[in-house]
């Protein structure tokens, strides 16, 4: 049996780069959290089920995991040019309701979003948690770092070697983009902390050398991953987008903390960034705009299940998709990983039923189940290839002539890495009702047991009625399903 190196792509270094802990044995990841000021569409969870197949690969390979997926409650702005409302504030007027209690609301359903995923569960830590650590932190840097203007303390990117180097977008000024708060010293300059401006009061403002107010977006990364993995620690990630603004600033922010002098601080050394490996899974499509928060029934999980999908096939679409490929989100395609899925979780049921819930293994395990291990840890450690992955753990089911108790025990161990719960998903779990449908599980599967009735008893007028009847209610009969599912809504 081989343990192949886990090798992942370090978007700093634009290289694929071979995991070396910093601390033996362990691995300390964080991952940028959202914005609890709305539901989280599918696309936002896609990040975390990438998070989550990264976090357990880790662990699969044997290291101790601490995994941080912080709760941004305060201080993202609707732009990202430091200008526009605070994203909390504005929905905790739209709502008429404290931003607080938005916050609350919003992370819990994120949580239980993350639950139907079969994510793990991580530490959650809210930005509001650590604003005196922010302080502190701006507090550290502001003298070398930042200046102030009305609206606030600034962060001075030129202060720092490399700016921008993850974005890889610097334009002719050395800066990564454009932006306008007047009075900037360089376009690419960005809050640490905003001023409430004079007059105003906010729900959510804390006093600080610099004025009432409130941190600014960048800094609660740095702070938390800091307080919570210590610098350097092993991995960074994020979506896409946060690879032009968002990380480039944390990582200036990191770089001032860090480093003595801008020229010991470059980003030739990675760990200089603090972490030393940046990841970023791209994104969820969908063409017709309903992946955007503002487009009224955008993509949820929820909708998902209310179309009658179960969350995980949402995440078994995800898996089949290299991480740092687009995916374009299609009814169709989810249609296609929940068939996927069924044929799984059915294998998985045949397997048990030839052990008949006997886990014993046999004594010598069949060379076969070690080489479709190999072919499966040689995917995942090519940078999280889960679609070739998953191709290992089909082929498994498939294995003939090799112990049924073996292929079990490899499939509970491959699916430790994918979190698709294939030894616990039940054909009833797989069946969701749309809220569509008129007619409840019970009333079908009485109406299948009048059925089976009148078939052995040669009637087949009865039968085709019932038949028609459930076809009336949107149940599609499926006598002779491969998949031995007996029915479908449709
Ligand atoms: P936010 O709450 O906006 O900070 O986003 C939460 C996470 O979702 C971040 O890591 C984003 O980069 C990521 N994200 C946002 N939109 C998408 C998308 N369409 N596909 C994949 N990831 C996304
Ligand atoms: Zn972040």
């Amino acid at each position: 049996m081989t343990d192949a190196p886990l090798k992942l792509f370090n978007s700093l270094t634009r290289q694929l780069e071979v995991f070396e802990p910093v601390h033996a044995g362990e691995a300390r990841v964080y991952t940028c959290g959202p914005t609890v000021y709305n539901y989280q569409h599918i696309g936002n969870m896609r990040a975390y089920v990438f998070a989550d197949t990264l976090g357990r690969t880790l662990q699969w390979k044997g290291y101790k995991l601490t995994h941080v997926v912080n709760i941004t409650d305060v201080g993202h702005l609707t732009s990202d040019a430091d200008e526009g409302e605070d994203k909390m504030e504005r929905m905790a007027a739209r709502e008429g309701k404290s931003a607080w209690d938005i916050a609350r609301f919003y992370q819990e359903d994120f949580e239980r979003d993350l639950g139907r995923l079969n994510v793990q569960p991580k530490q959650h830590p809210r930005a509001t948690e650590y604003v005196e650590a922010m302080i502190d932190w701006g507090k550290s840097i502001a003298d070398k770092h930042c200046y102030e203007l009305e609206s606030g303390l600034y962060f001075d990117v030129s202060t720092v070697a490399d700016y921008g180097r993850l974005a890889r977008a610097v334009t002719e000024d050395g800066e990564g983009r454009i932006e306008s708060v007047e009075g900037k010293r360089n376009a690419a300059d960005f809050a640490i902390w905003r001023k409430t401006p004079a007059g105003e009061t906010r729900q959510m403002e804390w006093d600080s050398p610099w004025g009432r107010g409130a941190p600014g977006w960048h800094l609660e990364c740095s702070v938390m991953g800091e307080a919570l993995l210590g610098f350097p620690f092993d991995i960074h990630t994020g979506g896409i987008d946060h690879r032009e603004i968002h990380h480039p600033n944390e990582i200036a922010q990191n770089q001032a903390f860090c480093c003595n002098a801008k020229d010991d601080g470059g980003l030739d050394d990675p760990k200089n960034s603090g972490a030393k490996i940046w990841m970023h899974n791209n994104f969820l499509v969908e063409r017709s705009g309903k992946m955007s928060k503002s487009s009224g029934e955008f993509l949820r999980l929820q909708l998902l299940v209310d179309r009658g999908y179960h969350p995980l096939a949402y995440r078994l679409m995800c898996l089949q998709a290299h991480y740092r490929s687009e995916l374009e989100f299609s009814w169709e395609g989810l249609g296609a990983a929940l068939t996927r899925l069924k044929r799984m979780v059915l294998a998985v049921y045949q397997l048990d039923d030839l052990c008949h819930g006997n886990w014993k293994s046999d004594d010598r395990v069949h060379p076969k189940v070690f080489d479709l291990r190999d072919k499966f840890d040689a995917a995942i450690g090519d940078d999280l290839n889960t679609p070739v992955a998953l191709t290992a753990l089909e082929e498994l089911f498939g294995l003939k002539k090799v112990s049924h108790h073996d292929r079990l025990d490899a499939v509970r161990d491959l699916d430790a890495v994918l979190g698709l719960n294939l030894l616990k998903l039940t054909r009833t779990d797989l069946r969701i009702r749309p809220v569509s449908a008129t007619i409840t599980e019970a009333e079908i599967e009485a109406a299948l047991a009048r059925r089976k009735e009148a078939r052995a008893a040669k009637d087949f007028a009865a039968s085709d009625a019932i038949r028609d009847e459930l076809a009336a209610s949107g149940v599609e009969v499926m006598d002779g399903d491969p998949l031995g599912w007996e029915w479908k809504l449709s």
